[in-house]
């Protein structure tokens, strides 16, 4: 016990003196964690609230109910229209679930390749679901390395897909749900917006909303929504039935109520007006980051960004992404290397690095922090084999975060 709590120490220590600059990562608050750790965790729950397996289950299903209440609230729908599922334990089983719900295995599914910013869920072969399902790819166009509205109706109309994925992993434009959602019209097609990355910005008005032009939409709670590390899927409600066999008994069982008493707090959170001020300097500080990087000649992938996070293609310099990833680590500036659309390299050793301010944010960062940290990640960048240099630096990264208590 007294070895794990040490490790445990040293990690949140790693957390408070680094610059998590991960841009799926972020800080949950602390009175949320608490949630995730309290005795809620003991309780059998299978099943829905009402309709439980076990007994003792009044007060979980008061929270259960009112956790997707708010998950229906903070994107201003209605019940009358819309259905929510807390239970899934991760972005990944969610949309393994709303696969394995609403379609056969062996279907077709047009997807966002890996490569290009797509999630390992969205149809890549070394993942279940391009094993279980027939997956077809877009990517972004090569010269704007944006997407391409066109391109992607051309695809659908050829390929003729069941179900249409949109959202991604590494893309820091603008996703049009209304374009995608008009493509999936014409070829029939369900419409499942995965916003796992963007979630705290569309619940802020700070990116366009997949509602009401998704079928379904899943999303994890961890990413730019600053909760706890978990999921959870909304559709309509014709489809609720399929969605919440899928996942309970179709690929879970008992549902983590700490979790869901997390969500439930989280989302509450997510409605206030700090959150939506931490989104907006969120997107103001990736883009602050952006133009301090280009200045220092760094390219990032498609000349900038909308959202929270940026892609920096390293080809004109004389690193890989995870040598950057990992030199960067050194002086406690924490991102991760990344492929960049039509890389000519490896994924194990890919040419781009992608970097998010969420997290940073959440800390109470702004422009001015951001282009100090830009100048030094474009030093460190530069000079790959200058020790000296990053330790020096991270000397300076413990001193800023001490500005910016965390934990
Ligand atoms: C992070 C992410 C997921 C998966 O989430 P996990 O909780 O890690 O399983 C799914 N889709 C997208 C687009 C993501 O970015």
């Amino acid at each position: 016990m007294n070895k794990i709590k040490k490790l445990v120490a040293q990690e949140v220590r790693r957390q408070r003196e680094g610059l998590v600059m991960i841009a799926s990562e972020n800080y949950c608050p602390q009175e949320i964690l608490d949630l995730v750790g309290s005795p809620l965790s003991n309780k059998y729950s299978e099943g829905y609230p009402g309709k439980r397996y076990y007994s003792g289950n009044q007060f979980i299903d008061e929270i259960e109910f009112l956790a997707c209440t708010e998950a229906l609230k903070m994107f201003g729908l209605s019940d009358k229209k819309w259905h929510a599922n807390v239970q899934p334990h991760s972005g990944s089983s969610a949309n393994l679930a709303v696969y394995l719900g609403l379609l056969k295995p062996g279907d077709k599914i047009l997807g966002m390749d890996l490569s290009q910013g797509g999630h390992l869920t969205h149809g890549s072969p070394v993942n279940f679901s391009g094993k279980l399902f027939n997956f077809v790819h877009y990517g972004v166009d090569k010269k704007t390395e944006k997407l391409d509205y066109k391109e992607i109706e051309k695809i659908a109309l050829k390929e003729k897909p069941k179900m249409i994925v949109c959202g991604a992993t590494a893309y820091s434009r603008e996703i049009s749900f209304a374009k995608f959602s008009a493509i999936a019209k014409k070829c029939n097609a369900l419409l499942l917006a995965d916003i796992a990355h963007i979630a705290g910005l569309v619940v802020a008005d700070e990116h366009p909303s997949p509602f009401p032009y998704a079928d379904v939409v899943t999303s994890t709670t961890h990413k730019t929504l600053g909760g706890p590390r978990s999921a959870f899927i909304i559709c309509k409600n014709e489809l609720a039935k399929e969605i919440d066999k899928a996942i309970f008994p179709g690929l879970q069982g008992g549902p983590l109520e700490n979790m869901i008493a997390a969500k439930a707090a989280c989302f509450m959170e997510a409605q206030t007006p700090r959150f939506k001020k931490i989104q907006q300097q969120t997107i103001l500080n990736a883009v602050s980051l952006a133009e301090t990087l280009s200045k220092n000649g760094l390219r990032t992938v498609s000349g900038g960004t909308d959202n929270h996070l940026l892609l920096l293609d390293l080809r004109n310099l004389e690193i890989n992404g995870r040598d950057a990833a990992n030199i960067l680590a050194e002086a406690g500036i924490y991102t991760n290397a990344n492929t960049i659309p039509f890389d000519p390299a490896t994924p194990f050793k890919p040419s781009g690095l992608r970097v998010g301010t969420a997290a940073l944010s959440t800390r109470g960062m702004k422009e001015k922090e951001m282009k100090l940290i830009g100048l030094w990640i474009a030093e460190i960048l530069k000079k790959p084999k200058d020790t000296k240099l990053r330790t020096r630096i991270k000397q300076e990264v413990i001193d800023l975060t001490k500005k910016f208590p965390i934990y």
